[in-house]
């Protein structure tokens, strides 16, 4: 599953789908617009109703190839048809922030000569970092980044996912500037990337915007030294 129907649909929130297996607390179905998460952004959350019930959904966890949506509701136990919905506050939250984190690992790639990413967090309440190998660097210079990054997103510049031979990406300097973040090839060979016209392109499985300027600009919290060779850039919704 490695073209995700949230990838293909994005604008997708609502379907029915059909409970594949069940156990209390827990349910996986034949499809769902949720995004698992991964590459340090969280998963979706929303909600399941069944004939005779209804839950929060409150993530998804990864088992193999199988999706179990973890219930609020922990002694339910949903069975044949049910309605699934994407909490869409909690999905643009995310793909703001994941898409301004684009935007921000752009800057510091071209300011400080192809540094690259070691980590990335993505949170459902509007905060996230990202983990940069950036050894002798002033942290003013990485906190001043926040002004280009907001200057990208007041431009309300296109976000768009295109799929490319896998082969070839991984030969091309810069595309995957993280292993953390990328996604696995899909199983026709294909990577899918983000391209932020003009300012970004990289590896991504994550969710995203389709434009910049859906975006509130942000701030950056906080540049903390992590060892000798890691910054950590902290960052949210600018008040
Ligand atoms: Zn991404």
């Amino acid at each position: 599953m490695a073209i995700y129907l949230c990838h293909e649909r994005p604008d997708l929130y609502v379907h029915e789908a059909s409970v594949a297996q069940a156990r209390p607390g827990a349910v996986a179905l034949s499809r769902s617009a949720f995004h698992p998460g991964g590459g340090g952004q969280v998963s979706d959350i929303g909600t399941i109703e069944w004939t005779g019930g209804a839950s929060n959904v409150t993530g998804i966890e990864v088992e193999g190839d199988v999706w179990w949506h973890l219930l609020a509701d922990e002694s339910a136990t949903p069975s044949g048809d049910v309605e699934l919905a994407v909490d869409a506050d909690h999905r643009l939250r995310v793909a703001s922030l994941h898409t301004a984190s684009h935007i921000l690992n752009a800057f510091v790639f071209g300011e400080f000569a192809g540094a690259l990413v070691t980590g990335a967090q993505i949170n459902g309440d509007g905060t996230g970092r990202m983990d940069f190998d950036l050894p002798e660097v002033d942290n003013d210079r990485v906190r001043a980044l926040a002004t280009p990054v907001n200057d990208v997103i007041a431009r309300g510049i296109a976000v768009v996912a295109v799929y490319v031979d896998a082969a070839e990406a991984t030969r091309t300097e810069g595309l995957v500037r993280s292993m953390s973040v990328a996604p696995p090839p899909t199983p026709d060979g294909t990577l899918r990337l983000i391209d932020i016209d003009g300012i970004d392109r990289q590896a991504c499985g994550g969710t995203h915007l389709s434009n910049t300027g859906q975006s509130p600009p942000i701030v950056i919290t906080k540049v903390e030294n992590k060892g000798r060779h890691n910054r950590r850039v902290r960052f949210a919704f600018a008040p």
